[in-house]
């Protein structure tokens, strides 16, 4: 099976573990199995100082605990955290009804929900480990152009006149539209949302003091998230920095992204209230088409697939970037425990005796990844679809829904869990230890 064929003219790189796409999830798997002494290769299409690359631009991204604690056990959390905003607060409301919700981070025995980063912040802290992983086979910036899947190894061709890579565990981590998925045959289901996502950083008189606010449209869903830092000139003027991710139509994202500065502000104005006071300052405004894409299975013979490759979510909830990862943790720890277990007296040279994609691996990375997919996906599409509905009764159910979740602990409780996400066995970097090779690991 191959996406396409292309001559091998050099002689191979031979690799255990090759990622094809360096974004938030490909570049932090690769930063995750660094420890393990895997032979890794990692393909990336855009160049590490470009600021277009499409991972790590000025997108927020709500990080729960699970990723804070990824991100400690693998060494970045302390240059990430000083850019981060904590969210203590969550304001949930139906615009122009009566009902709403709020939780509390201190209530439920959390010091935060989770943490406001900005995709560029998080991009740089990888990037530069990236560039510290002893070994690693680095092409970027290089596109993966065809995959051609063998019963003992995954041969991937990338643009210009280099050698193939050949690797025993090929894994895909380059997005929604996956190369690699599609070589693999993995079908995956689309569905369009009928959304954009218009998102852009703000600044307000008022600070965020660490309160989120999702506002419930009937165009979609409305996000308001602390920041850190200045926003919208760059400057401090005092008052908050905040990340708004507005879902409008995609019949409206045109005239919304065409609007002068002063427009948006009125709109976004309109649209939020005065809770973060007066909107004084907006940046550039970038648009995302929403969908939900969803691999029917996450694994072929030699490749798996992590990140949006696995399944691309609606940002209503902050999921895409947190489930992802745990999908690399995941796979990070089944590997290291394969080492640790494995004799691996390899030659040098030629592929080791170590099977990086030896099938019962690849089975427990798709059992083990089931649970947590299933429960975040049905959250995310269901948290769309009821605030979407406005058939007769079903806003009113809505309101008096979140009136009973305002009042009820034990709900607070259960989405408190997302939090940390719905795997079965939560992976051992996400409680925060380092994935050990050799010893026990657990
Ligand atoms: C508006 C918006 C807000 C969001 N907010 C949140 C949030 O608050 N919290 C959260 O958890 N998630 C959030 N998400 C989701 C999150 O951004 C994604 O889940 C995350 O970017 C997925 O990362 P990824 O590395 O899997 O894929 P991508 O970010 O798509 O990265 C794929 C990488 O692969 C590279 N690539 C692609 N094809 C090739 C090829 N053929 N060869 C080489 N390289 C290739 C690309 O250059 C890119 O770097 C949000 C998404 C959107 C759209």
């Amino acid at each position: 099976m191959s996406a396409s064929t292309t001559p091998a003219a050099a002689p191979a790189v031979e690799v255990d573990v090759a990622i094809v796409g360096g974004g938030l999830v490909g570049a932090s798997l690769a930063a995750a199995l660094a420890p393990t002494g895997l032979r890794l290769a990692l393909i990336e299409g855009a160049a590490a100082d470009d600021a277009r690359q499409p991972s790590f631009d000025d997108r927020t991204t709500a990080l729960g605990n699970g990723t804070r604690r990824i991100f400690e056990a693998l060494g970045l959390w302390s240059d990430i955290a000083p850019q981060t905003a904590a969210i203590r607060r969550i304001h949930v409301s139906d615009a122009g009804r009566f009902g709403f919700a709020r939780l509390e981070a201190a209530e439920l025995g959390l010091d935060a929900f989770g943490f406001v980063a900005t995709n560029r912040t998080l991009g740089a802290a990888l990037r530069a480990r990236l560039a510290s992983i002893p070994g690693l086979h680095l092409r970027m910036p290089a596109r993966c152009t065809a995959a051609q899947l063998h019963a003992d190894h995954v041969e991937l061709h990338t643009d210009g006149d280099t050698a193939p890579i050949r690797a025993r565990l090929a894994v895909a981590a380059d997005g929604a539209k996956s190369l690699l998925r599609a070589a693999a045959g993995l079908e995956a289901a689309t569905e369009d949302y009928g959304q954009v996502a218009v998102v852009a950083h703000a600044a307000a008189t008022r600070p965020a003091e660490g309160t989120a606010y999702e506002r419930f449209t009937p165009q979609g869903p409305f996000a308001v998230l602390p920041l850190a830092g200045v926003a919208g000139d760059g400057r401090d003027h005092g008052g908050g920095a905040y990340g708004v991710v507005w879902t409008v139509a995609s019949a409206d994202a045109d005239r919304v992204l065409a609007m002068s500065d002063d427009e948006y502000l009125a709109a976004l104005q309109q649209a939020f209230g005065w809770r973060a006071g007066r909107f004084t300052r907006v940046g550039a405004r970038q648009a995302y088409p929403l969908k939900l894409v969803r691999a029917d299975r996450v694994t072929a013979p030699r490749v798996v697939l992590v990140g949006n490759a696995a399944q691309g979510l609606h940002p209503v909830a902050g999921q895409g970037f947190n489930l992802g990862l745990r999908d690399a943790a995941t796979l990070a720890e089944l590997l290291a425990d394969a080492v640790s277990a494995s004799t691996r007296a390899a030659p040098a040279g030629a592929l080791s005796a170590f099977d990086a994609g030896a099938p019962a691996l690849l089975e427990a990375y798709a059992a083990g990844r089931e649970r947590d997919r299933d429960g975040i996906t049905r959250f995310t599409d269901g948290l769309v679809k009821v605030f979407g509905d406005s058939r007769p009764g079903v806003p009113l159910a809505r309101d008096i829904g979140l009136l009973l979740f305002d009042l009820s602990p034990s709900a607070k409780q259960a989405m408190s869990r997302l939090s940390w996400g719905f795997a079965a066995r939560t992976p051992r970097l996400a409680r925060g230890l380092a994935l050990a090779v050799g010893g026990d690991g657990a």
